[in-house]
């Protein structure tokens, strides 16, 4: 079908719309392809569907070359098995829930590892039945805390997401090496380019688990790479943790006045004043010798407020991305929580916390002061911070620190948290040189859940030995619209987008230029003749819309090919022009149709 824009349900904007802080956003406001309906929430236009539905075919293609099968679950759920793998809490306030009429509980599924779990152990019981590998093409709901950026981060949003079922571990490392071959398949063929990155499971659990990212700059993740081929998300990485020090011949720690000292470089300034340290123990006291102790309050899933202690390097912040991913370990429940610096309230209540001064506590058995603080507090230490090593650090007294307080003989901690921030220049875990840092949008995760699920909802099959046999899953996501938002995040320019051709929503964008009937009706036959050749084609057949106008929609609209019929069609000529190179050229009507199907096979 010619789709033609005199009658396309299609309203191009001139203005960008107001809450757009991305170009892909804005552009695809602009340009007639999503419209919002609530915050997150977006109507799919016509040509919006047409990208869609090209990036979803890209991916069946590659689902189905690894053999996985597509089903199809409801996006309504009910409550019973979310509660049976104990997301219905863990997800806190990131699920949409709500109650039918009789009263019982429901939720918008914002992932399906619970129900393609049921649905396996519904119809399968033998190890003769697997491998397993279903997807789905489907609807998310997450009630995102900061929709942002339109489709790349919705809260209704579409993934494909599959799961594979195994016998053993043998079989899931299979299956998740199949997966992934098949991303890369995926971004490649979609011209989306992807690093892939070594990620931290997340609420999902589970233990090896890769992220596929997009470099950009408007990206929310960071990552790191080394020039020996490491690459992580920031929240993954691990410090290269240093030897324990000998502390036989340290001196006993000493608590010294340094009144108005409440900030790490008051604090670097008066130890350097007061307690000169001399050249050959290490010269001047840096950030790096002092121990800063950063309070945050953690929101677990069930609500409550919990008070964490860090105690990091002073020349280091708390990255609050990195302790999200690592601190679940620590807490009493697991799932979705959220951090932020303790407040003042927060502080109220802890009344041996000095605000500037905070220091641990001065015992092995308790970290922090007090039994009763211990109790209801966690002190979590850097890497960094290893058996033997001293510190300046605050004397959880008003205008005091104490020098000289060595880690594993002065203080003890409950536990060691990756907190801090990865920086340029710090070197890989796997001694695999200096890590550079990017930004990314995740456009695709896999994971090795393991028996986590299988054990929840009781998945097992019989083995060749007839015994029961907790099955091992792998779960696989791919953001489906945000491939198409980061497709015209990096596929854009001033005047508008710049498909790849493997998901524009045309082959070629004709253009009729002028008022001459004979215009339109060279430009018609084109069209039709371009159709015929097996192209998908937009024709601009819009009477009394001026040339600037017609021009200015199709560059907006970003098809690669457009062709222009106008005053040229005297002279026998149209213009083809490339809309990504802005490269145009001449060409015989009677030759148009052969050159746009070669420049649409050729790339
Ligand atoms: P993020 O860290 O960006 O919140 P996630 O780790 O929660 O994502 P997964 O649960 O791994 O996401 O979901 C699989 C894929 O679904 C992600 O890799 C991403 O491409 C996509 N996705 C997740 N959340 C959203 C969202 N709010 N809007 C659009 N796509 C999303
Ligand atoms: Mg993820």
């Amino acid at each position: 079908m010619v789709l033609r824009l005199s009658q396309l349900f299609l309203r191009t904007l001139r203005e960008d719309p107001a809450d757009a802080e991305v170009a892909s956003h804005r552009l695809l406001v602009r340009a007639g392809y999503i419209r919002r309906a609530a915050p997150g929430i977006y109507t799919w236009l016509p040509l919006g569907l047409s990208v869609l539905r090209r990036v979803e075919r890209i991916i069946r293609e590659e689902m189905s070359a690894i053999g996985a099968q597509e089903v199809h679950f409801p996006a309504l759920l009910p409550k019973e098995p979310y509660e049976a793998s104990n997301r219905w809490t863990e997800y806190g306030e990131g699920i949409f829930r709500l109650k039918d009429r009789k009263g019982n509980d429901y939720l918008l599924a914002p992932t399906h590892e619970e129900m393609f779990t049921l649905l396996v152990k519904d119809l399968y019981s033998s190890y003769k039945d697997l491998p397993l590998s279903i997807y789905q093409i489907q609807n998310k709901y997450r009630d995102e805390a900061r929709p942002r950026a339109g489709l790349l981060r919705g809260r209704e949003f579409i993934m494909k997401d599959s799961y594979s079922f195994d016998v053993d571990d043998a079989g899931l490392d299979a299956s998740y090496a199949a997966h992934r071959a098949a991303y890369l398949k995926i971004f490649e063929r979609l011209g989306l380019e992807v690093v892939p990155v070594a990620a931290t499971a997340g609420a999902m659990g589970g233990s090896k688990s890769e992220e596929f990212l997009h470099p950009t700059e408007i990206g929310e993740d960071t990552f790191v790479r080394s020039p020996g081929g490491y690459a992580a998300n920031v929240e993954a990485v691990t410090t290269v943790v240093p030897a324990d020090v000998d502390f036989s011949n340290a001196p006993a720690a000493e608590v010294r006045d340094t009144p108005d000292t409440p900030t790490i470089e008051t604090l670097v300034d008066a130890a350097n004043a007061l307690a000169p340290r001399s050249e050959a123990d290490g010269g001047a006291w840096t950030a790096a010798d002092t121990l800063k102790n950063v309070v945050l309050a953690v929101t677990l899933p069930t609500g409550e407020r919990q008070l964490v202690v860090l105690g990091v390097p002073g020349d280091r912040a708390v990255d609050l991305k990195r302790v999200e991913a690592n601190i679940g370990a620590f807490l009493p429940i697991a799932g979705e929580i959220t951090l932020e610096a303790a407040n003042e309230e927060d502080l109220k209540k802890q009344a041996l916390l000095v605000k500037g001064y905070i220091g641990p506590g001065l015992s092995l058995d308790a970290p922090l002061l007090g039994a009763e603080a211990a109790s209801k507090l966690l002190y979590l230490v850097d890497p960094r911070v290893v058996r033997g090593t001293a510190w300046i650090t605050g004397a959880n007294e008003a205008g005091k620190h104490v020098f000289g307080l060595v880690a594993g003989r002065d203080f003890g901690w409950d536990g060691v948290i990756e907190a801090t921030e990865v920086r340029a220049g710090d070197e890989a875990p796997d001694g695999s040189g200096p890590l550079e840092t990017a930004r990314g949008i995740e456009m695709g995760h896999i994971f090795q859940l393991g028996r986590k699920y299988a054990e929840a909802l009781d998945l097992k099959v019989l083995d060749q030995n007839g015994k029961q046999v907790v099955v091992t899953m792998g779960s696989y996501g791919v953001g489906v619209t945000r491939a198409v938002a980061a497709l015209a995040e990096s596929n854009h320019d001033d005047k508008g987008l710049v498909w790849p051709r493997a998901v524009a929503p045309a082959d070629v964008h004709v253009v009729a230029v002028g008022r001459g009937e004979e215009i339109f009706a060279a430009a018609e036959q084109l069209a039709r003749a371009l159709q015929a050749a097996g192209l998908e084609v937009i024709y601009d057949d819009r009477p009394k819309v001026s040339p600037g106008v017609k021009f200015g929609d199709a560059e907006l609209i970003g098809v690669p090919t457009i062709l222009a019929v106008g005053r040229g069609l005297v002279d026998g000529v149209v213009e083809i022009k490339d809309r990504r190179s802005g490269n145009a050229e001449n060409v015989a009507v009677d030759k148009a149709v052969d050159y746009v199907v070669n420049a649409v096979r050729s790339n």
